[in-house]
């Protein structure tokens, strides 16, 4: 299970100080130099410890009895309330268009799940918000992705518009959002072409589909067991094109947490839902203070 690792890590440190009725300097700081081991073993990047450390460090010294928290337990929700605060404070919803159709791009690189989330918040979209969406294959490039997407759409009774691999991608988004006028469909899901890595082609690519019509959301999907690289992609992606939120999939493996924990501070945007196994009914809005309790055990 994800943040296994980091949990047990944690729980000794927890539970030394959670009796205490006096914590003193030395208390906090062994119990900091504890979490900031686990952090770095968890793969969360270094600069996010450091700050981590700090800010809690300064809101845990001299903690006074509060009448219903022992200091110990005072300690443990400051480090609750700074992780929750690291993971991005509230869940953050889905922005709507306020004149249908609401447009969601999806982007990132090959396998870190793109198809697959697409189809999953559509499903979610109709499920949980009554909508109405239309999938759109632009992903040209990798060759099974355009027939993965009709796979899916048929699975899950859901429109998908595609016109093979041999039409440009801002042709395909273009004829797409004329469809859905005809269609009445108030949203629009791009499956945006993948690569094994970052480069000029497919950003430009991105910000050609961009200029058509603005999305109101970008989401970059990416792989959580790929740790500090799924940081740097969400900070590369955010720089060349802007993102305006995160999916974070295969929380459902043993991640070691580092990717959730990271990516909020480091390229400044949300994770707006987790994947959490490979069907289509397995994607959850990202909650960061039920993810901090986790990972507090
Ligand atoms: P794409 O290249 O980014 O479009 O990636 P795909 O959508 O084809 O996904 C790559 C693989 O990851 C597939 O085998 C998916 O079933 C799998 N996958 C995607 N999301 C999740 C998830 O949340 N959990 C798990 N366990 N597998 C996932």
């Amino acid at each position: 299970m994800a943040f296994e690792g980091l949990a047990e890590r944690l729980q000794g440190t927890i539970q030394r100080i959670k009796g205490k009725g006096k914590v003193s300097e030395a208390d906090v700081k062994e119990m900091m130099r504890e979490v900031r081991f686990a952090l770095i073993e968890a793969d969360v990047n270094l600069k996010v410890v450091k700050e981590f450390v700090k800010k809690v460090s300064e809101r845990a010294i001299g903690v006074d009895v509060m009448k219903s928290l022992t200091p110990g337990q005072q300690v443990i929700k400051i480090v609750k309330d700074e992780l929750t605060e690291l993971m991005g404070g509230e869940q953050s919803p889905i922005k709507f268009a306020q004149k249908p159709p609401t447009v969601i791009m999806m982007v990132g690189l090959q396998g870190a799940g793109k198809t697959t989330t697409t189809g999953k918040l559509a499903l979610l979209l109709r499920k949980k918000y009554n909508r109405n969406p239309l999938l759109v294959a632009a992903d040209i490039y990798r060759p099974a992705a355009v027939q993965q997407l009709q796979t899916i759409g048929k699975q899950l009774s859901l429109p998908v518009f595609s016109m093979g691999t041999d039409v440009s991608p801002v042709e395909i988004v273009r004829q797409a959002l004329e469809k859905s006028k005809e269609d009445h469909n108030d949203v629009i899901i791009i499956d945006t072409a993948g690569r094994l890595h970052i480069d000029e082609v497919l950003m430009q690519e991105l910000k050609d589909i961009r200029a058509l019509k603005e999305p109101d959301e970008v989401f970059l999907v990416v792989d959580s067991m790929t740790g500090q690289d799924a940081v740097n992609v969400a900070q590369s992606f955010n720089e060349a094109i802007g993102i305006t939120g995160v999916v974070l999939t295969k929380l459902d493996g043993d991640t070691r947490g580092g990717a959730a924990l990271s990516i909020r501070s480091v390229a400044q945007k949300p994770i707006k839902f987790v994947g959490m196994g490979e069907k289509m009914d397995a994607l959850e809005p990202f909650h960061p203070e039920r993810m901090a309790s986790r990972i507090l055990g």
